[in-house]
């Protein structure tokens, strides 16, 4: 098993071998048959529940087991180490949505959800992207009209992971259409099952396929005042801060997939002979290993960064954007890579690279497109420069 050699501090590193055991003993064993079946491992979740894996962004006072960014970010690659599709499902409900109402939602909206987020009984869910807004999230048409008492959400929000086993929803909407995109969206818990929500059925796609992502509805759907999270209008500024630490999530998510590239990698081009001989002693197949242990390295050292000056309370997100664009892209090319390694046996189901290279490439795409990482990058090295000029 691949592993980069840099200082970490010992119950980082006792967190990272406990996520492994646990990934190895009971996320890995499914990991195939879950893909294979198209079936939300919920055995899995509620046993990562058991070892405090979703109560990592909860406070120890609503019955969370809190860890620092760096703890949370090696607990997410190991799992994906096994299962890519466990640990998006472990990412939205910690660092989306139980993130979210543990830092902006009221004393009652944490009293009433984040306990049983903590010990599984509640799944998260984050509702932002829409049919008409995806990369443009500012442009969502989702509407909040006041009511007495509170709002009425109506609305369709597309791609949304864990839907269908949600126990709670953040959803964004617009409560005021003519303001800018600040002040414009207001951040809601909403309950899955209260009157005016319908979620659709579960979406068919390339990859993750243990994971579910499926439409929702909003027609009239009442939410009282007190599950309003932050202020009325600032719930584009949440959004974002909520992405910028997913990404931190994703991209190490996307490192799991490229550590497991490389562990397969490593092990089948050690045992696999050809012309008499390894393939691993082929200098073209040492290149291969030599460049995915390199970036997997560098990707690693990226995602800790940014996870240390999120911990420091330091800006982090172009330092976010340039961990999940970096690591994203080198599981897709490790996944590929690893095919590649194993042959025509890559391609087959049974050995396990087959399963990665389709996980890998959500990476690119999911909580914000390589295209917006690299926007969001340039617009904080422009912001560094403009005050110089
Ligand atoms: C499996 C899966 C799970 C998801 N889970 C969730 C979830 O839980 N919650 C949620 O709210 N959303 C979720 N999403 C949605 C996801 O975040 C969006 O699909 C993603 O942000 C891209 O939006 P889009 O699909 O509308 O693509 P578009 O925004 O239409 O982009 C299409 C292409 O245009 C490019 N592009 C767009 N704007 C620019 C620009 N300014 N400059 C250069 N290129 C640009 C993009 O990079 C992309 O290549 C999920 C999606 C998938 C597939």
């Amino acid at each position: 098993m691949y592993e980069t050699q840099l200082p970490l501090d010992p119950d980082q590193l006792a967190i990272r071998d406990a996520t492994r055991e646990f990934a190895a003993g009971v996320v890995a064993p499914r990991a195939d048959a879950r893909d294979a079946a198209e079936e939300f491992p919920a055995e899995e979740i509620a046993a990562a529940a058991e070892v405090g894996l979703l109560g990592m962004t909860i406070p120890e006072e609503h019955g969370g087991f809190p860890l620092d960014a760096v703890s949370v970010a090696l607990a997410y690659e190991e799992v994906a180490r096994a299962s890519a599709s466990v640990s998006v499902i472990l990412s939205v409900h910690n660092t989306l949505v139980a993130q979210a109402l543990a830092e902006h939602g009221t004393a009652e909206i944490k009293a009433q959800y984040l306990p049983e987020m903590a010990v599984g009984r509640c799944i998260g869910a984050y509702a932002l992207t829409e049919p008409e807004a995806g990369s443009d999230a500012a442009s969502i048409r989702t509407r909040a009209v006041a009511v007495d008492g509170g709002f009425e959400l109506s609305g369709e929000k597309v791609f949304i992971s864990s839907a269908g086993h949600a126990g709670v929803i953040v959803a964004f909407a617009v409560t005021d259409p003519e303001a800018r995109t600040s002040g414009r969206i207001t951040a809601f818990v909403v309950d899955p099952e209260q009157d005016g929500v319908e979620i659709g059925p579960p979406e068919k796609k390339l990859g993750i396929l243990a994971s579910e992502i499926c439409a929702i509805h909003f027609d009239q759907c009442h939410v009282r005042y007190e599950a309003v999270l932050g202020d009325v209008g600032g719930g584009f500024g949440i959004a974002m801060g909520l992405l910028s630490s997913g990404r931190i999530g994703i991209a190490a998510q996307a490192a799991g997939i490229a550590a497991a590239a490389l562990d397969k990698s490593l092990e089948y081009s050690a045992s696999r002979k050809q012309f008499g001989q390894p393939i691993a002693e082929f200098q073209a197949i040492q290149w291969k290993l030599a460049d995915i242990a390199t970036a997997l390295d560098a990707a690693r050292l990226l995602i800790w960064n940014a996870a240390r000056l999120k911990d420091a309370g330091v800006a982090y997100g172009r330092e976010a954007s340039q961990a999940k664009l970096f690591a994203s892209e080198l599981a897709v090319r490790a996944a590929n890579e690893a095919v590649q390694i194993h042959g025509g046996y890559g391609y087959l189901k049974s050995y396990g690279v087959e399963r990665l290279y389709r996980d890998a490439k959500i990476t690119e795409i999911y909580e914000g497109t390589s295209e917006i990482q690299r926007l969001v990058i340039a617009r904080g090295l422009l912001a560094q420069e403009r005050p110089r000029r």
